[in-house]
C-alpha cells in the first residue's frame, strides 16, 4: 500500500525521546468501539498515536504485596520510578501536541498517569493496552497485560489522538509467550483473579478481585514479577 505524504510528521516520531512508538490508523477502526470514542474525544480523529517507556526489571522486582507494617515499603518505590516514566511520557506526548498544532493539526494527550477513567467499571473509554495493540506494539497476555516483544508487561503507555493523518504501524508478528510459559501469573496470582482464557479471548482476568486485592493490599505486580516476556533484560 502506498505510504501517505505526512508532511514530515512521521519523521517527528522517529526523534521522540520514548523506548517504543507505534500508530493506529483510525480508519481502519470505523466499525469498532475505538473510532466512535476516538471521535468523542477529538471530533475528526484521524490517528492515535501511543508511546512507551519500560519499568526497569530491578523496579518491579522489589515491589510486594505482603509488606507488614513498619516494614520498609519497596512498592512506594515502584510509585516513585513510574511517576518519573509517566513526566516523561507526559513531556513527549506533549511536544508531540506542539509539534502538530505548529502544523495546523489538532492534539489531544491522553496522559500516561491520568487518562479519563470509570472507577465503576475499572475502564477508561480507551484502554491504553488496547490502543497499544492497535498501534503494532503487542499482543495481550492471559494476564490481561500488554505484552511488548521488548520489555513484555513492563511498560508504561500514554498516547496522543490527533486529526493528522499518520502513517499506520506495520501489523506486529509475535509469538504469543503465554503458550510456552502455561500461565505462571494465573499461579501466583494472590487473588486468584485470572483464569486461562477461552474460546478465542485474549485473556480472563476478574478486574474487580484485582482490584480489591490491589487496594486492600497497598499493591501489587506479581503477575508482572512472574512474567517471562520480553526480551530485554534489566
Ligand atoms: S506470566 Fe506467562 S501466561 Fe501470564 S502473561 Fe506472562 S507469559 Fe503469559
Ligand atoms: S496485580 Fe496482583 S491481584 Fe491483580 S491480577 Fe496481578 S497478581 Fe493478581
Amino acid at each position: 500500500m502506498a505510504r501517505k505524504d505526512t508532511g514530515g510528521l512521521d519523521d517527528f516520531l522517529k526523534g521522540m525521546g520514548v523506548d517504543v512508538v507505534g500508530v493506529a490508523d483510525l480508519g481502519e477502526y470505523k466499525d469498532d468501539r475505538l473510532w466512535d470514542e476516538a471521535q468523542k474525544l477529538l471530533p475528526g480523529a484521524k490517528s492515535i498515536v501511543v508511546m512507551a517507556m519500560e519499568v526497569f526489571r530491578e523496579t518491579v522486582s522489589r515491589v510486594t504485596s505482603r509488606a507488614l507494617i513498619g516494614d520498609m515499603a519497596l512498592r512506594d518505590l515502584y510509585k516513585a520510578n513510574t511517576d518519573v516514566i509517566d513526566g516523561l511520557l507526559d513531556w513527549e506526548g506533549f511536544k508531540l501536541v506542539k509539534g502538530l498544532h505548529a502544523k495546523g493539526y489538532k492534539g489531544l494527550l491522553l496522559s500516561a498517569g491520568g487518562a479519563p477513567y470509570d472507577a465503576r467499571f475499572l475502564e477508561g473509554p480507551l484502554s491504553y493496552k488496547h490502543l497499544a495493540k492497535a498501534a503494532g506494539m503487542g499482543i495481550l497476555g492471559w494476564s490481561s497485560l500488554l505484552l511488548t516483544p521488548e520489555y513484555g508487561g513492563r511498560v508504561r503507555l500514554a498516547a496522543v489522538i490527533t486529526d493528522a493523518a499518520f502513517n499506520a504501524s506495520p501489523p506486529l508478528y509475535m509469538e504469543n509467550p503465554c503458550i510456552e510459559c502455561g500461565g505462571a501469573c494465573i499461579r501466583i496470582c494472590p487473588a486468584k483473579a485470572i483464569s486461562k482464557p477461552e474460546d478465542g479471548d485474549d485473556y480472563r482476568i476478574d478486574k474487580y478481585a484485582c482490584s480489591s486485592y490491589y487496594t486492600a493490599s497497598g499493591g501489587c505486580a506479581e503477575c508482572l514479577k512472574v512474567c517471562p516476556a520480553g526480551r530485554v533484560s534489566g
